[in-house]
Protein backbone atom coordinates (compact mmCIF):
# COMPACT_ATOMS: atom_id res chain seq x y z
CA UNK A 1 0.00 0.00 0.00
CA UNK A 2 1.42 3.41 -1.05
CA UNK A 3 1.10 6.19 1.31
CA UNK A 4 -0.96 9.44 0.00
CA UNK A 5 0.96 11.74 -1.98
CA UNK A 6 2.84 14.58 -0.96
CA UNK A 7 5.28 17.13 -2.40
CA UNK A 8 9.13 16.84 -1.97
CA UNK A 9 10.34 19.40 0.45
CA UNK A 10 13.12 21.58 -0.97
CA UNK A 11 16.24 21.63 0.45
CA UNK A 12 17.25 24.41 2.96
CA UNK A 13 19.77 26.19 1.84
CA UNK A 14 20.85 28.33 5.06
CA UNK A 15 21.71 25.15 6.88
CA UNK A 16 25.15 24.79 6.74
CA UNK A 17 25.65 21.16 6.05
CA UNK A 18 22.79 21.39 3.07
CA UNK A 19 25.49 24.15 1.56
CA UNK A 20 28.42 22.03 1.84
CA UNK A 21 26.71 19.22 0.20
CA UNK A 22 25.59 21.69 -2.61
CA UNK A 23 29.60 22.83 -3.01
CA UNK A 24 30.64 19.21 -2.82
CA UNK A 25 28.40 18.23 -5.54
CA UNK A 26 29.20 21.23 -8.25
CA UNK A 27 32.62 20.39 -7.80
CA UNK A 28 32.55 17.01 -7.77
CA UNK A 29 30.21 16.59 -11.36
CA UNK A 30 33.10 18.73 -13.04
CA UNK A 31 35.31 15.56 -12.93
CA UNK A 32 32.72 14.55 -15.52
CA UNK A 33 32.61 17.35 -17.57
CA UNK A 34 34.61 15.40 -20.24
CA UNK A 35 32.43 12.55 -20.71
CA UNK A 36 31.26 11.45 -24.45
CA UNK A 37 27.69 10.19 -24.32
CA UNK A 38 26.33 7.77 -26.31
CA UNK A 39 22.60 7.61 -27.90
CA UNK A 40 20.80 5.07 -25.81
CA UNK A 41 18.39 2.28 -28.15
CA UNK A 42 16.55 -0.95 -27.53
CA UNK A 43 19.58 -1.20 -24.52
CA UNK A 44 22.43 -0.77 -26.13
CA UNK A 45 24.85 1.88 -26.40
CA UNK A 46 24.91 3.68 -29.80
CA UNK A 47 27.68 5.80 -31.30
CA UNK A 48 27.23 7.85 -33.94
CA UNK A 49 30.72 9.91 -34.56
CA UNK A 50 28.62 12.87 -35.23
CA UNK A 51 28.71 14.89 -31.99
CA UNK A 52 26.72 17.65 -29.77
CA UNK A 53 28.59 20.17 -26.89
CA UNK A 54 26.71 20.99 -24.11
CA UNK A 55 28.09 24.56 -22.71
CA UNK A 56 27.30 26.30 -19.31
CA UNK A 57 25.55 29.04 -20.11
CA UNK A 58 27.60 31.58 -17.44
CA UNK A 59 30.95 30.47 -17.98
CA UNK A 60 30.12 29.97 -22.16
CA UNK A 61 33.26 28.01 -23.38
CA UNK A 62 33.01 25.83 -20.46
CA UNK A 63 31.75 22.36 -21.86
CA UNK A 64 29.64 20.50 -19.91
CA UNK A 65 29.66 17.32 -22.02
CA UNK A 66 29.63 15.87 -25.50
CA UNK A 67 26.95 13.49 -27.12
CA UNK A 68 26.75 11.59 -29.92
CA UNK A 69 23.75 12.80 -31.61
CA UNK A 70 21.35 10.76 -33.52
CA UNK A 71 20.23 10.73 -37.20
CA UNK A 72 17.26 9.46 -39.23
CA UNK A 73 18.76 6.16 -39.32
CA UNK A 74 18.86 5.96 -35.68
CA UNK A 75 15.45 7.10 -35.13
CA UNK A 76 14.50 4.65 -37.42
CA UNK A 77 16.16 2.14 -35.30
CA UNK A 78 15.36 3.34 -32.22
CA UNK A 79 11.43 2.97 -33.48
CA UNK A 80 12.17 -0.34 -34.49
CA UNK A 81 13.12 -1.75 -31.21
CA UNK A 82 10.72 0.32 -28.99
CA UNK A 83 7.78 -1.49 -31.55
CA UNK A 84 9.59 -4.79 -30.56
CA UNK A 85 9.74 -4.37 -26.62
CA UNK A 86 6.20 -2.22 -26.87
CA UNK A 87 4.91 -6.35 -27.35
CA UNK A 88 5.98 -7.55 -23.99
CA UNK A 89 6.28 -3.58 -21.65
CA UNK A 90 2.40 -3.06 -22.63
CA UNK A 91 1.38 -5.79 -20.44
CA UNK A 92 4.04 -5.42 -17.89
CA UNK A 93 1.30 -5.24 -14.80
CA UNK A 94 0.95 -1.19 -14.10
CA UNK A 95 1.95 -2.13 -10.31
CA UNK A 96 4.94 -3.14 -11.51
CA UNK A 97 5.42 -0.77 -13.90
CA UNK A 98 4.74 2.32 -11.31
CA UNK A 99 7.07 0.21 -9.06
CA UNK A 100 10.15 1.40 -11.21
CA UNK A 101 8.89 5.40 -11.06
CA UNK A 102 9.16 4.53 -7.35
CA UNK A 103 12.37 3.74 -6.96
CA UNK A 104 13.72 6.02 -9.67
CA UNK A 105 12.18 8.72 -7.07
CA UNK A 106 13.70 7.25 -4.19
CA UNK A 107 17.59 7.64 -6.53
CA UNK A 108 16.43 10.70 -7.25
CA UNK A 109 15.89 11.58 -3.86
CA UNK A 110 19.70 10.10 -3.35
CA UNK A 111 21.03 12.00 -6.08
CA UNK A 112 19.07 15.07 -5.36
CA UNK A 113 22.46 17.65 -4.97
CA UNK A 114 24.37 16.08 -7.45
CA UNK A 115 21.10 16.94 -9.87
CA UNK A 116 20.91 20.33 -9.02
CA UNK A 117 24.67 20.25 -9.77
CA UNK A 118 23.99 19.64 -13.47
CA UNK A 119 21.13 21.95 -13.69
CA UNK A 120 23.32 24.68 -12.34
CA UNK A 121 26.05 24.26 -14.57
CA UNK A 122 24.44 23.11 -17.78
CA UNK A 123 21.20 25.35 -17.37
CA UNK A 124 22.36 28.52 -15.33
CA UNK A 125 19.51 27.65 -12.70
CA UNK A 126 20.57 29.03 -9.37
CA UNK A 127 20.27 27.24 -6.59
CA UNK A 128 17.18 27.33 -4.87
CA UNK A 129 15.60 27.04 -8.75
CA UNK A 130 17.78 23.73 -9.38
CA UNK A 131 16.46 22.19 -6.26
CA UNK A 132 12.91 22.97 -6.86
CA UNK A 133 13.50 21.38 -10.48
CA UNK A 134 14.69 18.37 -8.91
CA UNK A 135 11.98 18.13 -6.55
CA UNK A 136 9.69 18.34 -8.98
CA UNK A 137 10.82 15.44 -11.14
CA UNK A 138 10.66 13.64 -7.63
CA UNK A 139 6.91 14.79 -7.47
CA UNK A 140 6.13 14.13 -11.00
CA UNK A 141 7.53 10.16 -10.81
CA UNK A 142 5.35 9.65 -6.95
CA UNK A 143 2.26 11.43 -8.49
CA UNK A 144 2.28 9.48 -11.80
CA UNK A 145 3.05 6.05 -10.21
CA UNK A 146 -0.03 6.47 -7.96
CA UNK A 147 -2.34 7.47 -10.08
CA UNK A 148 -1.37 4.76 -13.01
CA UNK A 149 -2.27 2.14 -10.10
CA UNK A 150 -5.35 4.45 -9.48
CA UNK A 151 -6.39 3.99 -13.51
CA UNK A 152 -5.17 -0.06 -13.10
CA UNK A 153 -7.84 -0.82 -10.13
CA UNK A 154 -11.43 -1.51 -11.15
CA UNK A 155 -13.22 1.13 -13.58
CA UNK A 156 -16.94 2.20 -12.68
CA UNK A 157 -19.50 0.88 -15.42
CA UNK A 158 -23.04 0.84 -14.97
CA UNK A 159 -24.47 -2.45 -14.08
CA UNK A 160 -26.60 -4.35 -17.56
CA UNK A 161 -28.59 -6.93 -16.33
CA UNK A 162 -27.25 -10.44 -17.84
CA UNK A 163 -23.55 -9.09 -18.82
CA UNK A 164 -20.60 -9.00 -17.23
CA UNK A 165 -18.96 -5.19 -17.95
CA UNK A 166 -15.28 -3.55 -17.77
CA UNK A 167 -13.65 -1.13 -18.74
CA UNK A 168 -9.72 -0.88 -18.49
CA UNK A 169 -6.85 1.79 -19.66
CA UNK A 170 -4.78 0.34 -22.17
CA UNK A 171 -1.13 2.31 -23.63
CA UNK A 172 -0.97 3.62 -27.10
CA UNK A 173 2.37 2.02 -28.44
CA UNK A 174 5.57 3.59 -29.09
CA UNK A 175 5.52 7.75 -28.70
CA UNK A 176 8.10 10.53 -29.39
CA UNK A 177 8.45 12.81 -26.07
CA UNK A 178 9.79 16.29 -26.68
CA UNK A 179 10.94 18.36 -23.64
CA UNK A 180 12.28 21.95 -23.43
CA UNK A 181 15.65 22.59 -21.80
CA UNK A 182 14.36 25.52 -18.84
CA UNK A 183 13.01 22.41 -16.83
CA UNK A 184 15.25 20.14 -18.09
CA UNK A 185 14.20 17.46 -15.12
CA UNK A 186 11.21 18.44 -14.10
CA UNK A 187 9.56 18.48 -17.81
CA UNK A 188 11.22 15.73 -19.30
CA UNK A 189 11.12 13.53 -16.07
CA UNK A 190 7.39 14.04 -15.95
CA UNK A 191 6.51 13.55 -19.54
CA UNK A 192 8.77 10.48 -20.46
CA UNK A 193 7.83 8.67 -16.84
CA UNK A 194 3.93 9.16 -17.74
CA UNK A 195 4.33 7.85 -21.42
CA UNK A 196 6.12 4.86 -19.94
CA UNK A 197 4.30 4.14 -16.55
CA UNK A 198 1.10 3.96 -18.76
CA UNK A 199 2.83 0.98 -21.16
CA UNK A 200 4.48 2.83 -24.24
CA UNK A 201 7.58 3.20 -25.34
CA UNK A 202 9.57 5.90 -25.76
CA UNK A 203 11.64 7.91 -28.02
CA UNK A 204 13.39 10.44 -25.67
CA UNK A 205 14.53 13.68 -27.73
CA UNK A 206 16.30 15.71 -25.09
CA UNK A 207 16.60 19.17 -25.92
CA UNK A 208 20.38 20.59 -27.17
CA UNK A 209 20.55 22.74 -24.33
CA UNK A 210 20.28 20.12 -21.79
CA UNK A 211 21.35 16.74 -22.74
CA UNK A 212 23.34 15.86 -19.59
CA UNK A 213 20.33 16.09 -17.61
CA UNK A 214 18.52 14.06 -19.91
CA UNK A 215 21.01 11.76 -19.64
CA UNK A 216 20.85 11.74 -16.06
CA UNK A 217 16.94 10.76 -16.20
CA UNK A 218 18.35 7.98 -18.10
CA UNK A 219 20.80 6.66 -15.85
CA UNK A 220 18.27 7.02 -13.04
CA UNK A 221 15.29 4.97 -14.96
CA UNK A 222 18.06 2.29 -15.58
CA UNK A 223 19.55 1.84 -12.04
CA UNK A 224 15.45 1.26 -11.41
CA UNK A 225 15.52 -1.31 -13.73
CA UNK A 226 13.51 -0.46 -16.47
CA UNK A 227 14.00 -2.97 -19.21
CA UNK A 228 16.00 -2.29 -21.95
CA UNK A 229 13.67 -0.61 -25.47
CA UNK A 230 11.35 0.46 -23.07
CA UNK A 231 13.32 3.94 -23.01
CA UNK A 232 15.48 5.06 -26.00
CA UNK A 233 17.78 8.11 -25.53
CA UNK A 234 18.27 10.10 -28.56
CA UNK A 235 19.44 13.39 -28.51
CA UNK A 236 20.19 15.67 -31.46
CA UNK A 237 18.82 18.26 -33.22
CA UNK A 238 15.27 19.26 -33.47
CA UNK A 239 15.76 20.75 -36.53
CA UNK A 240 17.43 17.97 -37.98
CA UNK A 241 15.17 14.93 -37.02
CA UNK A 242 12.27 16.45 -34.92
CA UNK A 243 10.00 15.62 -38.55
CA UNK A 244 11.68 12.75 -39.35
CA UNK A 245 10.45 11.28 -35.59
CA UNK A 246 7.05 13.41 -35.48
CA UNK A 247 5.80 12.50 -39.52
CA UNK A 248 7.01 8.70 -39.07
CA UNK A 249 3.68 6.43 -39.58
CA UNK A 250 5.13 4.12 -36.27
CA UNK A 251 4.70 7.50 -34.01
CA UNK A 252 1.70 6.85 -32.28
CA UNK A 253 2.10 10.07 -30.14
CA UNK A 254 3.85 13.09 -29.45
CA UNK A 255 4.86 14.35 -26.34
CA UNK A 256 6.21 18.37 -26.56
CA UNK A 257 6.75 20.88 -24.37
CA UNK A 258 8.72 23.78 -26.15
CA UNK A 259 8.00 27.24 -27.89
CA UNK A 260 4.73 28.01 -30.17
CA UNK A 261 6.30 27.98 -33.41
CA UNK A 262 7.21 24.29 -33.09
CA UNK A 263 3.95 23.39 -31.18
CA UNK A 264 2.46 24.55 -33.99
CA UNK A 265 4.64 22.63 -36.66
CA UNK A 266 4.56 19.23 -34.45
CA UNK A 267 0.84 19.90 -34.31
CA UNK A 268 0.59 20.24 -38.55
CA UNK A 269 2.76 17.16 -39.25
CA UNK A 270 1.18 14.93 -37.05
CA UNK A 271 -1.94 15.18 -38.21
CA UNK A 272 -1.05 14.51 -41.92
CA UNK A 273 -1.41 10.59 -42.37
CA UNK A 274 1.75 8.59 -43.92
CA UNK A 275 1.49 5.82 -45.88
CA UNK A 276 0.80 2.74 -43.33
CA UNK A 277 -0.11 5.11 -40.21
CA UNK A 278 -3.37 2.99 -38.80
CA UNK A 279 -4.11 5.51 -36.86
CA UNK A 280 -4.69 8.90 -35.92
CA UNK A 281 -1.88 10.25 -33.96
CA UNK A 282 -1.79 12.08 -30.68
CA UNK A 283 0.04 15.43 -29.71
CA UNK A 284 0.24 16.67 -26.32
CA UNK A 285 1.50 20.28 -26.73
CA UNK A 286 2.52 22.76 -23.75
CA UNK A 287 3.68 25.84 -25.01
CA UNK A 288 4.44 29.64 -24.33
CA UNK A 289 2.75 31.95 -22.46
CA UNK A 290 2.85 35.91 -22.10
CA UNK A 291 1.59 35.80 -18.25
CA UNK A 292 0.09 38.59 -16.88
CA UNK A 293 -0.40 39.73 -13.40
CA UNK A 294 -2.94 42.46 -12.15
CA UNK A 295 -2.18 44.59 -9.77
CA UNK A 296 -5.24 46.43 -8.14
CA UNK A 297 -5.52 49.28 -6.15
CA UNK A 298 -6.81 47.31 -3.40
CA UNK A 299 -3.48 45.11 -3.68
CA UNK A 300 -0.89 45.10 -0.49
CA UNK A 301 1.70 46.76 -2.78
CA UNK A 302 4.72 45.19 -1.13
CA UNK A 303 3.35 41.85 -1.46
CA UNK A 304 2.33 42.48 -5.48
CA UNK A 305 5.59 44.33 -5.82
CA UNK A 306 7.63 41.07 -4.64
CA UNK A 307 5.40 38.40 -6.55
CA UNK A 308 5.90 40.47 -10.06
CA UNK A 309 9.36 40.42 -9.02
CA UNK A 310 9.91 36.82 -8.53
CA UNK A 311 8.14 35.87 -11.04
CA UNK A 312 9.92 38.13 -13.94
CA UNK A 313 13.00 37.57 -12.95
CA UNK A 314 13.38 34.21 -11.81
CA UNK A 315 15.56 32.07 -14.06
CA UNK A 316 16.21 35.23 -15.54
CA UNK A 317 12.29 35.07 -16.84
CA UNK A 318 12.97 31.70 -18.65
CA UNK A 319 9.87 30.43 -16.94
CA UNK A 320 6.71 29.45 -19.51
CA UNK A 321 5.00 31.19 -16.37
CA UNK A 322 7.00 33.88 -15.66
CA UNK A 323 5.60 37.42 -15.42
CA UNK A 324 6.20 39.08 -18.53
CA UNK A 325 3.44 41.74 -18.11
CA UNK A 326 2.32 43.84 -14.84
CA UNK A 327 -0.76 45.19 -15.29
CA UNK A 328 -1.17 48.32 -12.72
CA UNK A 329 -4.31 50.28 -11.83
CA UNK A 330 -3.23 53.96 -12.68
CA UNK A 331 -4.31 54.84 -9.13
CA UNK A 332 -1.34 53.02 -7.59
CA UNK A 333 0.81 53.49 -11.36
CA UNK A 334 3.55 55.66 -10.19
CA UNK A 335 4.01 54.11 -7.12
CA UNK A 336 4.45 50.60 -7.98
CA UNK A 337 6.70 51.38 -10.49
CA UNK A 338 9.09 53.21 -8.03
CA UNK A 339 8.50 50.01 -5.49
CA UNK A 340 9.37 47.69 -8.20
CA UNK A 341 12.44 49.50 -9.76
CA UNK A 342 14.20 49.86 -5.97
CA UNK A 343 12.76 46.08 -5.92
CA UNK A 344 15.03 45.05 -8.41
CA UNK A 345 18.03 46.84 -7.72
CA UNK A 346 18.77 44.20 -5.02
CA UNK A 347 19.09 41.64 -7.85
CA UNK A 348 22.86 40.10 -8.33
CA UNK A 349 23.50 38.58 -11.88
CA UNK A 350 26.70 36.05 -12.17
CA UNK A 351 27.56 32.71 -12.06
CA UNK A 352 25.14 30.70 -10.46
CA UNK A 353 27.64 28.20 -9.08
CA UNK A 354 27.82 31.43 -6.30
CA UNK A 355 24.77 31.08 -4.04
CA UNK A 356 24.73 34.77 -3.90
CA UNK A 357 23.83 35.38 -7.51
CA UNK A 358 20.14 35.63 -7.78
CA UNK A 359 20.19 35.77 -11.72
CA UNK A 360 22.54 33.55 -13.95
CA UNK A 361 23.24 33.85 -17.75
CA UNK A 362 20.15 33.46 -20.23
CA UNK A 363 20.75 29.64 -21.98
CA UNK A 364 22.45 30.81 -25.12
CA UNK A 365 23.82 32.99 -27.90
CA UNK A 366 21.10 32.99 -29.77
CA UNK A 367 18.86 33.80 -26.95
CA UNK A 368 21.07 36.38 -25.60
CA UNK A 369 20.54 38.15 -29.22
CA UNK A 370 16.92 37.75 -29.07
CA UNK A 371 16.37 39.66 -25.96
CA UNK A 372 18.67 42.35 -27.07
CA UNK A 373 16.47 42.29 -30.23
CA UNK A 374 13.32 42.76 -27.77
CA UNK A 375 15.30 45.52 -25.58
CA UNK A 376 15.56 47.73 -28.74
CA UNK A 377 11.89 47.11 -29.81
CA UNK A 378 11.12 48.47 -25.69
CA UNK A 379 12.66 51.03 -26.16
CA UNK A 380 10.63 52.56 -28.72
CA UNK A 381 7.33 50.99 -27.37
CA UNK A 382 7.75 51.96 -23.65
CA UNK A 383 9.95 53.70 -21.35
CA UNK A 384 13.32 52.07 -20.13
CA UNK A 385 13.24 52.28 -16.49
CA UNK A 386 15.80 49.62 -15.29
CA UNK A 387 18.11 47.44 -16.85
CA UNK A 388 18.29 46.94 -20.39
CA UNK A 389 22.21 46.27 -20.97
CA UNK A 390 23.64 43.14 -21.58
CA UNK A 391 26.39 42.08 -18.65
CA UNK A 392 29.84 40.31 -18.29
CA UNK A 393 30.82 38.83 -21.72
CA UNK A 394 32.04 35.72 -20.11
CA UNK A 395 28.53 34.34 -20.20
CA UNK A 396 24.99 35.37 -21.79
CA UNK A 397 24.39 37.46 -19.12
CA UNK A 398 21.55 40.32 -19.29
CA UNK A 399 20.38 42.68 -16.52
CA UNK A 400 16.67 42.67 -15.57
CA UNK A 401 14.79 44.85 -17.66
CA UNK A 402 11.69 46.70 -16.67
CA UNK A 403 10.17 49.19 -19.39
CA UNK A 404 6.84 50.74 -17.98
CA UNK A 405 4.06 52.85 -20.22
CA UNK A 406 3.98 49.96 -22.74
CA UNK A 407 0.63 49.79 -25.02
CA UNK A 408 -1.24 46.33 -24.42
CA UNK A 409 -0.81 46.10 -27.95
CA UNK A 410 3.04 46.77 -27.99
CA UNK A 411 5.34 43.59 -29.21
CA UNK A 412 6.49 43.56 -26.18
CA UNK A 413 3.52 42.93 -24.30
CA UNK A 414 2.20 40.48 -26.84
CA UNK A 415 4.62 38.74 -28.02
CA UNK A 416 6.79 36.07 -25.91
CA UNK A 417 10.40 37.29 -25.22
CA UNK A 418 11.21 34.16 -22.83
CA UNK A 419 13.74 36.42 -20.63
CA UNK A 420 14.25 38.75 -17.89
CA UNK A 421 12.07 41.67 -19.83
CA UNK A 422 8.90 42.70 -17.97
CA UNK A 423 6.30 45.12 -19.73
CA UNK A 424 4.31 47.69 -17.38
CA UNK A 425 1.41 48.67 -18.35
CA UNK A 426 -1.25 51.12 -16.96
CA UNK A 427 -5.28 50.19 -16.43
CA UNK A 428 -7.84 52.44 -15.94
CA UNK A 429 -9.74 50.19 -13.63
CA UNK A 430 -9.90 46.59 -12.70
CA UNK A 431 -12.54 45.57 -15.59
CA UNK A 432 -9.62 47.22 -17.85
CA UNK A 433 -6.74 45.45 -16.39
CA UNK A 434 -8.40 41.86 -16.77
CA UNK A 435 -9.50 42.87 -20.42
CA UNK A 436 -6.07 43.90 -20.82
CA UNK A 437 -4.91 40.85 -18.82
CA UNK A 438 -6.74 38.46 -21.64
CA UNK A 439 -6.02 40.10 -24.55
CA UNK A 440 -3.03 38.06 -26.06
CA UNK A 441 -3.15 34.69 -27.92
CA UNK A 442 -1.97 33.09 -24.89
CA UNK A 443 -3.36 31.59 -21.48
CA UNK A 444 -1.09 30.10 -19.71
CA UNK A 445 -0.70 31.29 -16.23
CA UNK A 446 -1.79 34.63 -14.60
CA UNK A 447 -2.05 36.28 -11.31
CA UNK A 448 -4.20 39.45 -9.21
CA UNK A 449 -2.77 41.09 -6.27
CA UNK A 450 -6.38 42.27 -4.45
CA UNK A 451 -7.81 42.31 -1.02
CA UNK A 452 -11.28 42.63 -2.62
CA UNK A 453 -13.06 39.15 -2.36
CA UNK A 454 -15.69 40.09 -5.31
CA UNK A 455 -12.57 40.93 -7.63
CA UNK A 456 -11.33 37.80 -6.59
CA UNK A 457 -14.53 36.07 -8.13
CA UNK A 458 -15.19 38.22 -10.93
CA UNK A 459 -11.21 37.33 -12.01
CA UNK A 460 -11.86 33.61 -11.46
CA UNK A 461 -14.75 34.29 -14.10
CA UNK A 462 -12.77 36.00 -16.73
CA UNK A 463 -9.38 35.65 -16.25
CA UNK A 464 -8.66 33.27 -18.97
CA UNK A 465 -5.49 31.09 -17.78
CA UNK A 466 -4.97 27.38 -17.16
CA UNK A 467 -3.42 28.38 -13.93
CA UNK A 468 -4.36 31.36 -12.31
CA UNK A 469 -3.08 32.48 -8.60
CA UNK A 470 -4.02 35.23 -6.28
CA UNK A 471 -2.19 36.93 -4.09
CA UNK A 472 0.91 34.95 -5.16
CA UNK A 473 3.03 34.72 -7.61
CA UNK A 474 2.53 33.31 -11.11
CA UNK A 475 5.14 30.80 -11.19
CA UNK A 476 6.18 27.45 -9.22
CA UNK A 477 2.90 25.30 -9.80
CA UNK A 478 3.14 22.10 -7.66
CA UNK A 479 2.77 18.99 -8.91
CA UNK A 480 -0.45 17.53 -7.93
CA UNK A 481 -1.47 20.85 -6.05
CA UNK A 482 -1.48 23.04 -8.81
CA UNK A 483 -2.14 20.90 -12.49
CA UNK A 484 -0.49 22.91 -15.03
CA UNK A 485 -1.15 23.80 -18.73
CA UNK A 486 -2.71 26.37 -21.00
CA UNK A 487 -5.48 27.26 -23.06
CA UNK A 488 -5.47 29.01 -26.54
CA UNK A 489 -1.44 29.03 -28.16
CA UNK A 490 -0.25 27.94 -24.73
CA UNK A 491 -0.94 24.23 -25.83
CA UNK A 492 -4.10 21.93 -25.36
CA UNK A 493 -4.46 22.26 -21.40
CA UNK A 494 -2.84 18.47 -20.88
CA UNK A 495 -2.88 19.53 -16.61
CA UNK A 496 0.35 18.10 -15.94
CA UNK A 497 0.50 16.93 -12.12
CA UNK A 498 -3.16 16.64 -12.71
CA UNK A 499 -5.68 13.67 -11.99
CA UNK A 500 -6.62 13.77 -15.94
CA UNK A 501 -3.11 13.95 -17.40
CA UNK A 502 -2.16 10.15 -17.47
CA UNK A 503 -5.23 9.92 -19.79
CA UNK A 504 -3.52 11.61 -22.67
CA UNK A 505 -0.80 8.32 -22.81
CA UNK A 506 -4.02 5.92 -22.57
CA UNK A 507 -6.91 4.70 -24.47
CA UNK A 508 -9.69 3.04 -23.34
CA UNK A 509 -11.18 -0.26 -23.86
CA UNK A 510 -14.50 -1.66 -22.72
CA UNK A 511 -15.66 -5.24 -22.64
CA UNK A 512 -18.76 -7.10 -22.17
CA UNK A 513 -19.39 -10.76 -21.60
CA UNK A 514 -22.87 -12.23 -21.52
CA UNK A 515 -23.62 -14.12 -18.79
P1 LIG B 1 11.78 24.87 -28.53
O1 LIG B 1 12.81 25.60 -29.25
O2 LIG B 1 10.42 24.81 -29.12
O3 LIG B 1 12.35 23.39 -28.29
C1 LIG B 1 11.64 22.42 -27.55
C2 LIG B 1 12.06 21.05 -28.02
O4 LIG B 1 11.64 20.86 -29.37
C3 LIG B 1 13.58 20.84 -28.02
O5 LIG B 1 13.85 19.52 -27.65
C4 LIG B 1 13.92 21.06 -29.48
O6 LIG B 1 15.12 20.42 -29.89
C5 LIG B 1 12.73 20.43 -30.15
N1 LIG B 1 12.54 20.80 -31.56
C6 LIG B 1 13.02 21.87 -32.21
N2 LIG B 1 12.60 21.85 -33.50
C7 LIG B 1 11.84 20.75 -33.64
C8 LIG B 1 11.11 20.16 -34.73
N3 LIG B 1 11.06 20.72 -35.94
N4 LIG B 1 10.43 19.01 -34.50
C9 LIG B 1 10.45 18.41 -33.30
N5 LIG B 1 11.13 18.92 -32.24
C10 LIG B 1 11.80 20.07 -32.40
O7 LIG B 1 11.58 25.44 -27.04
P2 LIG B 1 12.69 25.68 -25.95
O8 LIG B 1 13.49 26.88 -26.32
O9 LIG B 1 13.40 24.44 -25.64
O10 LIG B 1 11.79 26.02 -24.67
C11 LIG B 1 11.25 27.29 -24.44
C12 LIG B 1 9.79 27.33 -24.83
O11 LIG B 1 9.09 26.31 -24.13
C13 LIG B 1 9.11 28.63 -24.43
O12 LIG B 1 8.27 29.03 -25.47
C14 LIG B 1 8.31 28.23 -23.19
O13 LIG B 1 7.20 29.04 -22.93
C15 LIG B 1 7.91 26.83 -23.53
N6 LIG B 1 7.58 26.05 -22.34
C16 LIG B 1 6.27 25.76 -22.10
C17 LIG B 1 5.91 25.06 -20.97
C18 LIG B 1 4.47 24.72 -20.68
O14 LIG B 1 4.22 23.89 -19.82
N7 LIG B 1 3.54 25.32 -21.36
C19 LIG B 1 6.90 24.66 -20.07
C20 LIG B 1 8.23 24.97 -20.35
C21 LIG B 1 8.57 25.66 -21.50
P3 LIG B 1 16.50 21.25 -30.01
O15 LIG B 1 16.82 21.69 -28.63
O16 LIG B 1 17.45 20.27 -30.57
O17 LIG B 1 16.23 22.40 -30.94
Amino acid sequence: MVSEFRNHPLTDFSKPENKAKMQEALESVKSEFDRIYPLYIGGKEVETGDLLKSYNPCKKDEVVGTFHKAGKKEVDQAIEAAQQTFKSWSFEYPQKRADFLFKAAEVMRRRQFELNAWMIHETGKNWVEADADTAEAIDFLEFYGREMLRYADEQPVTPVPGEENELIYIPLGVGAVIPPWNFPLAILTGMTSAAIVTGNCVLLKPASDSPTIGHKYLEIIQEAGLPPGVLNYMPGSGGTIGDHIVSHPKIRFIAFTGSKEVGLRINELAAKHQPGQIWLKRVIAEMGGKDAIVVDREADLDEAVEGVAVSAFGYQGQKCSACSRAIVDESIYDEFVEKLKERSKKISIGPVDDPNNYMGAVINKAALDKTLKYIDIGKKEGRLIYGGEKGSDSGYYVQPTIFTDVDSKARLAQEEVFAPVLAVTKARDYDHALEIANDTEYGLTGSVYTKNEDKIEKAKKLFHVGNLYFNRKCTGALVGGHPFGGFNMSGTDSKAGGRDYLLLFMQAKSMSKKV
